[in-house]
Parts: structure tokens; sequence; C-alpha cells
């Protein structure tokens, strides 16, 4: 009854959608969605290594007869889906590496991939879920291409590597696509993309307009003390001890100098090393981590203060400490008015009390990268298994991160409205 009426609405709102009728297409393509998301989780690939992932994608939208170009940024896979219509074009991006993270759940498709990270070798996990993200673009470039006569204008398919980061010394990313022009040729009007969450149940999304998701930074402190041996720390330098100074330092520029009520900040050190051996006081340490911020001046003044406190604590100890700090990326800004224009299309799929307006996130997204150059929107789309309790869930990058596979037809669903809502709009 609730759904006739829901359907009813559908088409008084005239979105290309309903009226063309390609629900049926879309509820039809649930189980080869669900069955590429199982392969592409089992198989999964580390930034900037996405070799057989690439080709999987590549195959798949040479088989749909969409114009396919790969190699771009490493290991990406751009598809070009022109439309019987003329009009404007559109990208949809998925991103597709996974993590080095070993997979700790007991699944029929589990992931026993294992592989070399930065001379480690580590366990392999799709942990933040881009195995969804690739699923459901095949599913809606599938939708799509086989609907192609109802297609206003272009469609840009971008499967985008190395999200979560290339290895240090390598370019990727989103970044890299946009350089090697992946949003010319031809030019991309507007980006929509989305991000599965572990913690969002399955049957809603969530978006905000502006800035949602924080710019990332990754930085390196190097510290630079004098060798002894670990019983007579007096004749050295310890650039251990200094480490930890500068850890608890940096908390307080967070906790004393950031204006927290404005926005959010973070500053994680993820990664200590120095030392070979228990009885040797090293000649140097190292801290690795990462910022996140989400406004720019906050991020101004947050780079410069590390700088000045990592140096004097190093100073006042006797050491040297400098602080590298990368560009990283930036601030996942969804732009206002095609944000607006947008939510129709996702209120449509979800329903009206599924789609909703949440805070900002203190996570990052590449995806910045392309919205730096075009307008737009990236939102939250619910991977919570509908029958786990309120406090069951599995955070992102983690062993035990799972999302549900009921999660990924809405996707499919919000994808293609969005992009052919986008192109019917004048
Ligand atoms: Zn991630
Ligand atoms: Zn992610």
């Amino acid at each position: 009854m609730k759904k006739i009426l829901a359907l009813a609405l559908c088409s008084a709102s005239l979105s290309m959608y309903a009226q063309h009728g390609l629900e049926k297409d879309i509820a039809a393509i649930e189980s080869k969605v669900i069955e590429w998301r199982h392969d592409i989780h089992q198989n999964p690939e580390l930034s900037n290594r996405e070799f057989k992932t690439a080709e999987k994608i590549a195959e798949h939208l040479e088989s749909l007869g969409i114009e396919v170009q790969t190699g771009v940024a490493h290991t990406g896979v751009v598809g070009i889906l022109k439309g019987n219509k003329p009009g404007k074009v559109v990208a949809l991006r998925a991103d597709i590496d996974a993590l080095p993270v070993t997979e700790r759940n007991d699944l029929p498709f589990k992931s026993e991939v294992k592989s070399d990270y930065l001379g480690q070798e580590v366990g392999v996990m799709h942990a933040c879920g881009h195995d969804t993200h690739i699923a459901i673009l095949m599913g809606t470039a599938e939708i799509l291409a086989k609907n192609k006569d109802k297609i206003r204008g272009t469609v840009k398919f971008i499967f985008q590597p190395a999200e979560e980061g290339a290895p240090p010394g390598e370019e990727g990313g989103a970044e890299l696509m946009v350089k090697e022009g992946v949003l010319d040729n031809p030019k991309v009007d507007a980006i929509y993309g989305l991000h599965i969450g572990s913690y969002l149940p399955v049957g809603q999304i969530a978006y905000k307009p502006r800035g949602a998701m924080a710019a990332a930074q990754r930085f390196v402190v190097s510290i630079k003390g004098k060798q002894s041996h670990g019983s007579a720390p007096w004749s050295g330098v310890d650039p251990i001890y200094v480490a930890a100074k500068i850890i608890d330092g940096f908390q307080s520029i967070i906790s004393r100098e950031m204006e927290l009520t404005k926005e959010a900040a973070v500053i994680t050190v993820g990664k200590i090393s120095g030392g070979v051996r228990n009885n040797i006081i090293p000649e140097s340490a190292e801290l690795v981590g990462t910022i996140r911020t989400l406004d720019y001046d906050m991020q101004e003044k947050l780079n410069a203060r590390m700088k000045e406190m990592a140096a004097n604590i190093a100073k006042a100890y006797r050491a040297e400490a400098t602080v590298d700090i990368a560009k990283g990326t930036l601030i996942t800004y969804n732009d206002p008015a095609l944000t607006e224009a947008s939510i129709g299309s996702l209120k449509e799929v979800a329903g009206d009390e599924n789609v909703n307006l949440v805070n900002a996130t203190t996570g990052a997204e590449d995806f910045s990268f392309y919205q730096k150059e075009v307008p737009g929107f990236f939102f939250i789309l619910g991977g919570k298994d509908p029958n786990a309790g309120p406090d069951e869930h599995y955070p992102h990058h983690t062993p035990d991160f799972k999302i549900d596979d009921s999660g990924m037809l809405l996707g499919v669903k919000a994808m293609t409205n969005i992009a052919l809502d986008f192109l019917d709009r004048k």
C-alpha cells in the first residue's frame, strides 16, 4: 500500500528514474552487484597496485559497449557513456583500493590475501568498503548503458585508485587523476560520489552541504639526538624521550589552542620509531601521523604551531626536531546549490525520512580534489546490518569492519537517479 503510494508520488515528480521504469532493471542487478562485491572483497589490492581490480572493471565496462580508458593515474579506469541525446556531462566516482589490514571476519568471501607494504608483509582487506563502491558503480554503469536512449548527455564513470593515499614517494589518487585530465574531454559539469558507512543502517543516506569531511595531512617529525650507551644517558641526547614530549606537546595544541566550538581538529601520531635494541640510546627517532581540520584558518595555525612546538621542545632537551607536513587532501566541500538540487533525487529512491543532514566528520576523502575543480556532491550510504544492535558496529579501517550486502542496491538507485536527474535539469 505504502509502496504504491510512493510510486505514484515518484511518477508525479517526473524523474527519469520512475518515468522510464528503471526500477525493474535495478532490482534485477542486485545479485550481480553482490557477486562482484564478494569477488573484489576476496581479492583486495593496495593503493596504486589495483591491477586485477582495474582489469575486471575495464572488462565489465567494455562488455557494456562503454568507451574505456585504462591506466589513468596508474591503475584508474574511466568509462565514457554517451547518451542518445545531447546534453551535459556528469561524472560518478568510485574509489577502488584496499588497506593493509588483516581481516578477522568469518565470511565466506573473507580476504586471505597477503602483500608487501613498505617492506612489511601485511594482510590486505577492503576495510573501508571500497569493494562496495566498485560493485555499486559497475551496477550503475550497466543500468545506464542499457538505457542509453534515455540519457540526455554523457556519463563519465571514474574508478579511482589510491584513495587511501599512494605509497610514500608515489603520486596517486584523485589529485593525479585530475592532473591527468579526468575532468576534461569531455569536460565534466558536476561530479557525484558516495561512501558506504558501517555505522549508518542500511537504507539510509546522510549528507552535509559545504565542509562535510576534513582535510587530512600526513606529517613526519624527525628528531635528532646523540647516540650513547643505554646505561649512560648523560653522555648522549635521548631522541626517544624527546619524542614523548613532542607527542604530549602536540595534544596541547588541540586542547589549549584550537577553538573547538568552531570546528573539530585532530592530531594523531600513528607511528613512532627509533632505536635498535634495549641498551642503546639511538641517534634519531621519528613520529608519523595525521592532522584533520575542517577550517583552513585553523589548519594554518595548527601547522605553524606544530613546527614551532616540536623545534622548541627539542631545543629545550638539547635535541633537534623538524616537522614535515604534506599538503594533503582538501576539505570535502559539497557545493551548496548542487547539494540542494540533488537531495530530491536521493529522497525519491530512499524515502524522505531516510535522507538526513548530519554533522561534518574528521574522516578525509580525496574526492575533495575533484570538488576543487567542478561542483561536486559526496554523500554517505548506509551499510550497517539492519539486524545489528545499536552499539554493534565495526569501524572503518579495522579487522572487523563489516558491510551488509543489502545496502548496495540503494547505492545503485541513488547513483543512477542522481545522474539522470542532473542531466535532465536545465
Ligand atoms: Zn578509508
Ligand atoms: Zn574510504
